[in-house]
C-alpha cells in the first residue's frame, strides 16, 4: 500500500530536529532507519503528517568507552554494533545480539536508538539493553535526562519518550560478565518468537552474578528475576536447568498463531539453559 501524505524535514542537527519536531506537533515522527516506521506507514496503522528525517546526524554515529561504561549513539546500526570491536570486547552480549537482527539490509539500516524508541516486544536489542541496566539519553527541547531500561518500556510500542523527545545515545555499563544472547525463530531471518538475553559472572566455575532479559515474552522487554536469584552460586548442568524452569514465575506470556503460552515458557526455559550453558563451557 502507499502511506498517507506527508512533509518531509531533514534535520541538520538535534537541535533542529527539535525544533522541527516542535513545529510538527504531536503528529510528527522521527525518521532513522525507516525499517519499523516507514513498513507501518505502508500499512496505514502510521500516519504522521511530518517526518523529521535525522539519518544524515553523523555525530549521533559512534561508540565510545571509558573503561565503567560504553556510549553508543542512537544512530549506530546494528550492523556497526554487530562489528565493532570495542564492544565485542566490553559487551558481547551487544554485539551477539545484534548479529542476530533480520537480515544484513536490516541491519545495515536499522539502528539501536530506532530500535529502542520503537519499544516492539519481539525486538532484540531492548532485552539485552535491560539484562545489562543500560540508561537512555533522551534530549527534549527544555534540555536532557537519562532514564533507566527498566523504567523506560511502559507496553507494547509504547515508552517513556514524550512527543517531540529524541533519544540521543545509550550509557552501558561495563561489567566483565560474559554475554550470550538465544533466538527461536522459524526463518532465520524473522523477529524472535522468543529471546534470551543471559549476562553471566563467573567465580572459580560457578555463577556469581546473572541477569536475564526475555523478548517477546509479555508486552515489554522482561527481566527473569527468580531465574537470576536461583542461578548464583550453581556450576552444574542439573542445577541451571532447575534455575531455568523457574522462568515461570514471571506468569503466563502471551499466546499467538506462531506460539502458545505453554510452549513459549517451554521455550523460554530451554534458552535460558543453553545460553547459560554456552557461559559455563
Ligand atoms: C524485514 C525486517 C526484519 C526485522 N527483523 C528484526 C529482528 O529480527 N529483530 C529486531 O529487533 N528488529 C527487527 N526489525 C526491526 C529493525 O531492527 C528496525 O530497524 C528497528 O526496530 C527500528 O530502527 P530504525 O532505525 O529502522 O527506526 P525507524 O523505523 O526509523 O523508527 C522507528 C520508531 O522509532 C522512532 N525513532 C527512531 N529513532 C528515534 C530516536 N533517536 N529518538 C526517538 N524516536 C526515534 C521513530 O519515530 C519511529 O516511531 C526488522 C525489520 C524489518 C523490516
Amino acid at each position: 500500500m502507499i502511506p498517507a501524505p506527508f512533509e518531509y524535514e531533514r534535520a541538520t542537527s538535534v537541535a533542529h530536529a527539535l525544533e522541527l519536531m516542535a513545529q510538527g506537533g504531536e503528529d510528527a515522527r522521527l525518521l532513522a532507519g525507516g525499517h519499523s516506521l516507514l513498513p507501518l506507514m505502508r500499512l496505514r496503522l502510521a500516519r504522521p503528517t511530518l517526518l523529521v528525517d535525522i539519518g544524515g546526524l553523523d555525530d549521533l554515529k559512534y561508540v565510545s568507552g571509558n573503561g565503567d561504561a560504553i556510549e553508543i549513539g542512537a544512530l549506530t546500526t546494528h550492523h556497526e554494533i554487530a562489528d565493532s570491536h570495542e564492544l565485542g570486547e566490553a559487551c558481547p552480549l551487544l554485539t551477539t545480539t545484534a548479529a542476530q537482527i533480520g537480515d544484513p539490509q536490516v541491519r545495515h539500516r536499522g539502528t539501536i536508538g530506532g530500535s529502542v524508541a520503537h519499544a516492539d516486544p519481539a525486538s532484540d536489542l531492548p532485552t539485552a539493553l535491560l539484562a545489562m541496566d543500560a540508561e537512555f539519553v533522551i534530549e527534549a527541547v527544555g534540555g536532557s535526562r537519562s532514564v533507566a531500561a527498566a523504567d523506560f518500556f511502559e507496553g507494547p510500542f509504547m515508552s517513556a519518550l514524550g512527543d517531540g523527545e529524541i533519544l540521543t545515545s545509550i550509557r552501558v555499563p561495563v561489567s566483565g560478565a560474559s554475554g550470550v544472547y538465544r533466538k527461536f525463530n522459524r526463518r532465520a531471518q524473522d523477529w524472535a518468537i522468543v529471546g534470551v538475553a543471559a549476562l553471566i559472572g563467573t567465580d572459580g566455575g560457578a555463577i556469581s552474578s546473572a541477569a536475564i532479559g526475555l523478548t517477546n515474552m509479555g508486552g515489554t522487554p522482561l527481566r527473569a528475576e527468580a531465574v537470576e536469584a536461583s542461578l548464583v552460586g550453581v556450576s552444574g548442568a542439573d542445577e541451571v536447568a532447575a534455575a531455568a524452569a523457574q522462568v515461570a514465575d514471571i506468569g503466563m506470556p502471551p499466546g499467538d498463531e506462531q506460539a502458545s503460552a505453554e510452549y513459549r515458557l517451554h521455550l523460554a526455559s530451554v534458552l535460558i539453559r543453553r545460553a547459560v550453558g554456552d557461559v559455563l563451557t
